[in-house]
């Protein structure tokens, strides 16, 4: 199978759930004691972070660009962003290495597509909700994401950071979280976008007021994809 690298740490929260979900699926896809061939640089987040807050996203693309280099130089045949916020500088990440780049923008579209939805409601931190890099691409690809009011897009952001990147679970959260949802509903949105790495650890996509897509499943299951192509299992003598 084809070795899989992740750029991760953004944050170890959902780098946890990546690393399980795609060794979960390989298990699943080939049986016995199967799993996944990856290589994992998880970063220092708080570093990651003063970029974000400083609008640093130069210094944040060489920092993940040279993070592609070394997975490619130590055997990676792809490489994951595991974070929808610095698909930001996905463009310079791609750049920086000859293997593909699954990007995690192109998979969720993919998967919302597959269901005929096109209307989704984004949840994820304000960087992906109001930079435009996140809705000009989807729009690229059909999909017109609406995104909560301030307010609410404030509320989801420090859930994200001060909770769910913290490890912390809270229930008042979730249902903070599933009224956006039902206004998002009333106003004409079909779908949700998890479109944050941890949301998946707040919301169930099975469980909500509409149908949802967890950005963390969809790429994680790309990856596998890309690994498991023309995969032959290899038998000891
Ligand atoms: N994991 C999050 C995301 O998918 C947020 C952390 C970050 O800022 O990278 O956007």
């Amino acid at each position: 199978m084809r070795r899989i690298g992740l750029i991760g740490g953004m944050s170890f929260e959902s780098t946890a759930v990546y690393y399980r979900l795609i060794n979960e699926m390989v298990r699943d896809r080939l049986g016995g004691l199967a799993s996944a061939d990856i290589l994992l640089h998880s970063v220092n987040f708080a570093e990651i972070v003063e970029m974000q807050k400083a609008g640093r996203w130069d210094l944040a693309a060489a920092h993940l660009a040279a993070s592609a280099e070394n997975l490619k130089k130590a055997g990676a045949e792809c490489v994951l962003i595991c974070t929808n916020t610095m698909h930001l500088i996905a463009r310079e990440v791609q750049a920086a290495v000859d293997v593909p780049l699954v990007h995690i923008i192109d998979e969720t579209a993919g998967a919302l597509k597959a269901q005929g939805l096109k209307r989704p409601l984004l949840l994820a931190t304000r960087y992906t909700m109001e930079h435009g890099f996140y809705a000009e691409h989807m729009k690229a690809l059909g999909i017109d994401v609406v995104v909560p009011e301030a307010d609410d897009r404030t509320d989801i952001h420090n859930i994200i950071f001060n909770e769910l990147c913290a490890g912390t679970v809270l229930d008042a959260s979730r249902r903070r979280a599933i009224a956006m949802i039902e206004k998002a509903k009333a106003a004409g949105a079909d779908s949700i976008i998890l479109g944050c790495t941890e949301i998946c650890l707040l919301l169930d996509p099975a469980n909500l007021p509409l149908p949802g897509v967890d950005s963390t499943a969809v790429h994680a299951e790309a990856a596998v994809d890309f690994a498991l192509a023309g995969h032959v299992a290899v038998q000891a003598a």
